[in-house]
């Protein structure tokens, strides 16, 4: 951007003017010259780009002494002027943060950055409600989902094969088109163009003009072993797909895992109640429980009471990570109260509470002992 004129002209300032007046003069000739306020003019766009240039130079004081001593011809020739912001860099610094959103809502909404360069496709997310099992051992599952691909015709430009696009008429290129409303001149993307600046010459006979086209996508998904409620899987490049070019989103599946008859689970671990014979609990024995991996034989210790909980280790949930194994089950035993005796069955537990009476054998029973003991004073 070389530019004959002398920077101290251009931002029309006196050669020992103050920092903060080359500050000031740049701020008014910038958004009296900003692209989005004079769209499709070259000349502003020309200038914008020459006052941004002064401006880099003598708001930094060290460029500034370069330059008083070598003159504009030489200090421009010898490479210094153009650095390496960008006029629109130079613009955001000095209006804060980013000039884009002071010129957006300035001028009441509107991107200022032209939407002509591929953009990245949609992400997409699909609810999927999987079985217990399946997040136990993994699983395949096939899901149709509804999503934009690219026009094969087209191959996503939109245009019908062999022809191409053309400057927008309306907006002469810029993608911009000006309204006065009272003092302001007030920038809005241009209709014709949707603010792209070109036009299709001929559009796609395919997608008509779009790039994509609607689909229904089947897709198999891969459930790893362990997955839990609330998870995410992501397939990537799944999801809608890019504008001109653009690489396609992602699709992202959320997994909810439908409740088990038997297992509850806790992170890695399985819980499960399973009634016992009050035999059983007395005297000891085996039972067989179901695991997520088959039936197992559990060892029940003699005297277990009702509510106790066994631990079956490595019997749990296998871990997402590879080699961690799997978490332990939780086998809760509940002691059922035998029912519907007859009278030979109520005979015999009948010689069997004689034979077992707590208070003549207190040791049979030493949680009932215990809670006499602190409850014998109220029953004087
Ligand atoms: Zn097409
Ligand atoms: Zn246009």
């Amino acid at each position: 951007m070389a530019t004959s004129e002398d920077y101290y002209t251009i931002l029309g300032v006196a050669r020992n003017a103050s920092k903060d007046d080359i500050k000031k003069a740049y701020r008014k000739l910038a958004m009296q010259y900003h692209p989005d306020r004079n769209p499709g003019n070259k000349e502003a766009e020309d200038k914008f780009k020459s006052i941004n240039a002064a401006y880099e130079v003598l708001s930094d004081e060290q460029k500034r002494q370069q330059y008083d001593n070598l003159g504009h011809q030489m200090f421009t020739q010898g490479g210094r002027g153009g650095g390496g912001m960008s006029p629109e860099d130079i613009f955001a610094s000095v209006f804060g943060g980013d000039g884009g959103d002071f010129f957006s809502s300035f001028f009441g909404g509107g991107s200022r950055r032209r939407k002509s360069g591929p953009t990245k496709g949609e992400d997409l997310l699909y609810e999927l409600e999987i079985d217990f099992e399946d997040a136990m051992f993994g699983a395949e599952k096939n899901i149709t989902i509804p999503r934009t691909e690219s026009c094969q015709q087209c191959h996503g430009s939109g245009a019908q094969p062999g022809t191409s696009r053309k400057t927008c008429p309306q907006c002469q290129g810029a993608g911009q088109v000006s309204m006065s409303q009272g003092f302001f001149s007030i920038s809005q993307p241009c209709p014709n163009c949707r603010g792209s600046g070109s036009i299709l010459e001929t559009p796609c006979s395919e997608c008509h003009g779009a790039g994509v086209l609607r689909k229904s996508k089947s897709l198999k998904i891969t459930i790893p072993a362990g997955v839990d409620s609330g998870q995410r899987l992501r397939v990537s490049g799944e999801g809608n797909a890019g504008q001109r070019g653009g690489p396609s989103g992602d699709l992202f599946v959320a997994l909810h895992v439908r409740p088990h008859e038997i297992f509850v689970r806790d992170e890695q671990d399985l819980y499960c109640e399973v009634p016992i014979p009050f035999t059983t609990a007395v005297l000891g024995g085996e039972i067989t429980v179901p695991t997520i991996t088959g039936k197992e034989v559990l060892k029940v210790p003699p005297g277990v009471q009702s509510g106790t909980r066994l631990r079956m280790r490595g019997k749990g949930v296998p871990s997402l990570s590879a080699g961690r194994g799997r978490g332990n089950q939780y086998v809760r035993v509940i002691v059922e109260v035998p029912v519907n005796l007859d009278s030979n069955q109520r005979k015999k537990l009948q010689e069997f509470a004689d034979a077992c009476d707590p208070e003549k054998n207190p040791s049979t029973h030493p949680r009932l002992q215990a809670f006499l003991k602190k409850a014998r004073k109220f029953f004087l």
